[in-house]
């Protein structure tokens, strides 16, 4: 199938490239950039930053201006800024695309699915309400904010086997998450910056609406925390649980270990063996040794203990925020509705 690339030149553009390569179902058939890089060949206009080369071929591209008439696709990646994006994907949408988008434009509109494909499979129905009010063949899908990405992930097997009740989280997030450039170097080396714009109210919303039925957000209370710390990839978040139904950490342990979902009984192509991982170190997680863990899927928890505030348990988790926090979670969207034939 022909996948484009809108705003391909950005950091989650260039990590749809790498991740899209040799993928067994995606082809990359155009990118898209700003009026800054349009008429361009790609190898020129982009500012390479993934630590694997960036092939001739994909080089050799003309970037095209992003729009639907200059596109010839049967999935439309959407790595654009939500200033952007708000107008951009309905239009490709009306044209009959089909769009998977990073953006937090339409995520939070109630016939557009917000995924994380293990914690949300069936959310894929909205696909079916949002075509029929909207009156388009196309669709908008999107992928959580990288923070939810990585939470979601982690709360999933708990809310199944135990409930939610309160959520508490802080995150400690890495510069990419902002982009290229992102954050001046004279602002985050040596420092921690206690402010992301918009960050905790995403976090919170957005975790509410993935964990609750299609169309109807989940109950429970979300308190987030957002700090940027001076890490490339990989957002680390301190959790803080408490559940409907008592839970022992032993047990939590269990039931995250223990974690698959319809991505993995489907054998989606880029679907980790394991979506969540344990480690018992009493020092793991850590960004720099475990942000590649299931090739930068997995969500890698540790120091599950006793929480004595709630009654309930706290924890450290850590994924890659452009992988599963952004393009190989839509990637892995973009899978899941082949297998339900949405693609
Ligand atoms: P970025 O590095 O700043 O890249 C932005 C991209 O958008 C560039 O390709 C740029 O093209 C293009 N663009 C900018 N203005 C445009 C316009 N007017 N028309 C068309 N294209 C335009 O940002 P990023 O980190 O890749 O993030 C992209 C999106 O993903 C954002 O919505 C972000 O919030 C979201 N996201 C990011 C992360 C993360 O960890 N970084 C995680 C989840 C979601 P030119 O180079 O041609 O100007």
């Amino acid at each position: 199938m022909k996948a484009c690339i809108l705003g391909a030149t950005g950091l989650v553009g260039q990590r749809f490239i790498q991740r899209l390569n040799d993928h067994q179902w995606f082809e990359i058939a155009a990118l898209t950039g700003s009026e800054r890089s349009a008429g361009v060949k790609f190898g020129d206009a982009v500012n390479w930053r993934m630590d694997t080369e960036l092939k001739p071929e994909v080089g050799e591209l003309t970037v095209q201006p992003t729009s639907p008439k200059h596109v010839d696709a049967d999935v439309v990646f959407s790595a654009l800024p939500a200033e952007e994006a708000q107008k951009v994907e309905e239009d490709f949408a009306r044209e009959g695309f089909v769009v998977v988008s990073n953006a937090s434009a339409h995520r939070m509109e109630p016939d557009v699915p917000l995924m994380n494909p293990e914690a949300n499979f069936t959310h894929l129905s909205l696909i079916d309400e949002q075509r029929r009010k909207r009156k388009w063949d196309g669709a908008i899908v999107t992928n959580p904010n990288c923070t939810t990405a990585v939470l979601t992930l982690s709360l999933k097997p708990i809310a199944a086997s135990f409930g939610l009740r309160n959520v508490v989280i802080s995150s400690m997030q890495a510069a990419s998450g902002a982009g290229y450039p992102g954050v001046a170097s004279l602002d985050i080396i040596d420092n921690v910056i206690p402010f992301i714009n918009g960050e905790e109210e995403k976090l919170q919303k957005e975790t509410q609406k993935i964990l609750g039925d299609a169309g109807r957000p989940a109950a429970f209370n979300v308190s987030a925390s957002c700090h940027r710390v001076p890490v490339i990839d990989g957002h680390t978040e301190a959790v803080f649980v408490q559940t409907e139904k008592p839970a022992s950490p032993d047990q939590v342990a269990r039931c995250m270990q223990e974690f698959t979902a319809e991505p993995q009984k489907l054998k989606l192509p880029t679907a980790p063996l394991r979506p969540v991982v344990v480690r018992t170190e009493r020092d793991r997680p850590q960004p720099r040794f475990d942000r590649n863990e299931g090739d930068g899927m997995t969500v890698v928890v540790g120091r599950i203990r006793d929480d004595p505030v709630f009654s309930g348990v706290k924890y450290v988790a850590m994924g890659h925020n452009t992988i599963r926090g952004a393009a190989g979670c839509a990637i892995l969207i973009a899978e899941s509705m082949k297998s339900q034939g949405y693609l």
